[in-house]
């Protein structure tokens, strides 16, 4: 059926490997998201890591802060492999990196990558020492570097210094507009050094992450033009539930829509208890509704009004989403393609058969005054019409039959 065309040109950026995965160039934007477990307790970060992985997470940072955690993850990233978990596992680094890479060697082994964050490496004559220690490591075992700065750790001299020349200035700019400068100069500076020391542009990617969404368009449109770095993407401290949602979506779209980005985090405040997963999904569902990329068939479903006449197209808009997505793990080994099937799901004639022939398979359910009956549309004609207690059931089994004709090959 007829979707979006993209006409998005994406900025032009150095190609970076980390593990099996590549950031940048012509590669897809990446999904990756971050543990919120404590990295020194093995079996709780892998059960995370796995989770965020089959989610479709296609790297996982996790947190190493403490020599305990450190020696922790050679085991991770073992036991992730013995269970067929194959993600790149990259390290977060602050105050302690340079020592702790320096002393667990088979840390700095098993991880793919190092995320370096130049605020928080050291301060006046240490700063140095530290970044380069962690830049030469990274040398050694070949592995590539984020320069991550975020503005609720900004190297405090840099913006003093920055700040100071601007007092000078004949017209002074206002604190936000150089903390936004000294944000973008902190990670190419950061990244000018790294490359002093022996760094390619290949193994560098760059981020600079505020929690405000304008700042964070405005840094990363000046980003972008210093140099071709890859560049990670992200909303800082976005929030919880819907805000953290709306925020991070209303700012990735706007800086992907630029075509700036090769890699995207959603960092979601989780509720208590809640799934870590989540971020992994939005983050898919903003690349794939913007057109970028298609990881699961998704389900148009209008929102219902008073025409509804129950919750049954409620409750099968809800049932087919998730079972597509649990059927995705199989479906992708079997189906290819199918993950840019669309499926619609309608309240009633108004809007329904319409949308309905916009999708690849819709249903409209009866609204109210309309017979209780549910035609189904596939490849935008009517094929059958549903009724009785069995409807969902039976648009499920369509909805299989469909999969296996469209996208089976003579191997599924
Ligand atoms: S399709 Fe029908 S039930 Fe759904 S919102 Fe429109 S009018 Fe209401």
């Amino acid at each position: 059926m007829p979707a979006g065309t993209l006409h998005i040109k994406r900025r032009k950026s150095i190609p970076v490997k980390v593990g099996s995965v590549t950031i940048g160039g012509d590669a897809p934007i990446v999904v990756q998201s971050m543990t919120n477990t404590d990295t020194a307790d093995i079996e709780g970060t892998v059960g995370q890591v796995a989770a965020l992985a089959r989610a479709g997470s296609e790297i996982v940072r996790i947190t190493v802060d403490r020599a305990e955690s450190a020696a922790a993850v050679p085991h991770i990233r073992d036991r992730l492999a013995a269970m067929g978990v194959e993600v790149p596992l990259v390290g977060d680094f602050h105050y302690v990196g340079h020592k702790l890479l320096a002393e667990y060697p088979d840390c700095a082994e098993a991880l793919a990558k190092y995320r370096i964050n130049p605020g928080n490496v050291g301060f006046r004559e240490n700063r140095d020492s530290r970044y380069s220690a962690m830049i030469e490591t990274a040398l050694k075992y070949d592995r590539p570097v984020r320069i991550g700065v975020n503005w609720g750790s900004l190297d405090q001299q840099k913006l003093s210094q920055m700040m100071d020349e601007n007092a000078k200035a004949a017209q002074p700019r206002d604190l936000a507009e150089i903390t936004r400068e000294a944000l973008v100069a902190s990670a190419v500076e950061s990244a000018a050094r790294a490359e002093e020391l022996g760094m390619k542009r290949d193994q560098i990617v760059l981020s600079c992450k505020v929690s405000d969404v304008q700042s964070l368009v405005d840094v990363y449109k000046d980003l972008a033009t210093h140099g071709d770095y890859a560049l990670h993407l992200g909303l800082t401290e976005a929030g919880m539930g819907s805000k953290g949602i709306v925020a991070s979506t209303a700012a990735l779209a706007v800086i992907l829509q630029e075509g700036i980005g090769d890699t995207i985090r959603v960092s979601l405040t989780p509720e208590p208890g809640g799934d870590r997963t989540r971020e992994v999904i939005v983050a898919q569902e903003i690349l794939q509704t913007m057109g970028f990329r298609s990881f699961v068939p998704l389900v148009t479903s209008c929102p219902g009004c008073g025409r509804t006449t129950s919750t049954v197209f409620q409750e099968l808009a809800d049932s087919i989403q998730t079972h597509v997505r649990a059927r995705m793990p199989k479906w992708r080994e079997l189906y290819p393609g199918v993950e840019t099937m669309n499926l619609a799901v309608m309240g009633c004639i108004v809007n329904g058969p319409g949308e309905s022939k916009h999708a690849d398979i819709g249903i409209s359910l009866p609204g109210i005054g309309e017979d209780p009956v549910a035609p189904v549309y596939v490849d935008g004609a009517k094929t059958v019409t549903l009724r009785g207690p069995k409807i969902a059931e039976e648009f499920q089994e369509i909805v299989e039959n469909y999969v296996k004709n469209r996208y089976g090959t003579a191997n599924s």
